[in-house]
C-alpha cells in the first residue's frame, strides 16, 4: 500500500485548510500567498484551484483560474458558475485556452495509459483504480480521506500559538469572569467570542496551522488561563466554568 500519496493528499487539504482559514479572518495576502503555493505543488488539484479562485479578487485572474478548474474537470458546476458569474460583469472570456492532455502511465500498477487525475490530488488514476464521489473521480487515498489530518508542528510553533493563546487566555478569563458575574448566562457566549479570537490569534502566528495539537493547546491555555486568575490575589474573580466550557468548545471548533 503506497502511503506517499496518502500523505501528498493530507499535506494538500492543510495548505487549502490553512488559506481558507486566512481568508475566514481576512488576511487575504497570506491566504493567496498558502493557496498559490497549493496550486503550485499540486499543478493537478482541482480543489486547489477552486480555493484560490474563492481568494482572488481580480476578476480577470480569477477567471482564468476557474478556466483551468474547466479545463481539468469540464463537468465542474463550481468553475461554470463561477464564469458565468464573470461573464456576467467582464463580458464573454477573450478565447477559450485549448486544454492540453497529457497522457500517463497510470500509477496503481495496472500499466493503462490515461488522462484521467484525480480531482482532489491530481494523482493520475484510471477508471479500474478510480472512485466516483460527488466532487469527481478521486484516487482512492483521497477518496477514503475524511479525518482531522495531521500537520507538522514544531516545538518552536507549539511555543509561539501556546504563548499568544495563554495571554489571551488571561485576558479572556478575566473579562468571561467578570462579565458573567453581571450577564449570568451572556458568560457563554462571551466565551464563545473568546475562544474563536483565542484561537484565531494562536493559528496565525504560525502561518494558520490548525489540527489536533492545536486544539489540545487551546484547551490547555484557555483553562490554564482561567486558573492563573485563581492565583492572583486581590482580584476577586472565580474559575467561571461556563465561560471556559464554552471557550474550549469554541476554539477547538475553529481548530478543526
Ligand atoms: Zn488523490
Ligand atoms: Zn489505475
Amino acid at each position: 500500500m503506497s502511503t506517499s500519496v496518502g500523505k501528498d493528499s493530507l499535506e494538500l487539504d492543510n495548505l487549502i485548510r490553512q488559506g481558507e482559514a486566512a481568508a475566514r479572518v481576512g488576511d487575504r495576502a497570506e491566504a493567496e500567498a498558502l493557496l498559490r503555493r497549493a496550486v503550485d505543488e499540486y499543478p493537478y488539484s482541482e480543489d486547489a484551484y477552486l480555493a484560490l479562485a474563492g481568494v482572488v479578487e481580480d476578476l480577470p485572474e480569477k477567471r482564468r483560474i476557474l478556466q483551468r478548474v474547466q479545463q481539468m474537470n469540464p463537468a465542474s458546476e463550481e468553475a461554470r458558475l463561477g464564469l458565468e458569474r464573470i461573464a456576467a460583469k467582464l463580458g464573454p472570456a477573450p478565447e477559450d485556452v485549448a486544454a492540453e492532455v497529457d497522457t500517463v502511465t497510470c500509477v496503481c500498477g495496472s500499466g493503462r495509459q490515461t488522462v484521467l487525475r484525480c480531482s482532489k490530488c491530481g494523482k493520475p488514476i484510471c477508471p479500474e483504480c478510480s472512485v466516483r464521489t460527488p466532487v469527481g473521480l478521486r484516487c482512492k487515498e483521497c477518496a477514503a480521506v475524511r479525518k482531522n489530518p495531521f500537520y507538522n508542528l514544531s516545538a518552536l510553533d507549539y511555543l509561539k500559538a501556546g504563548s499568544v493563546g495563554l495571554l489571551l487566555s488571561i485576558v479572556g478569563a478575566a473579562v468571561g469572569s467578570l462579565a458573567g458575574g453581571f450577564f449570568g448566562f451572556f458568560t457563554i457566549i462571551i466565551g464563545m467570542a473568546a475562544g474563536g479570537i483565542i484561537a484565531d490569534l494562536m493559528s496565525r502566528v504560525i502561518r494558520y496551522k490548525r489540527g489536533l495539537g492545536m486544539q489540545i493547546l487551546a484547551g490547555v491555555c484557555i483553562i490554564l488561563g482561567a486558573g492563573v486568575l485563581l492565583l492572583l490575589p486581590g482580584l476577586r474573580v472565580g474559575f467561571n466554568l461556563f465561560y471556559v466550557i464554552a471557550a474550549i468548545v469554541a476554539a477547538v471548533a475553529r481548530l478543526r
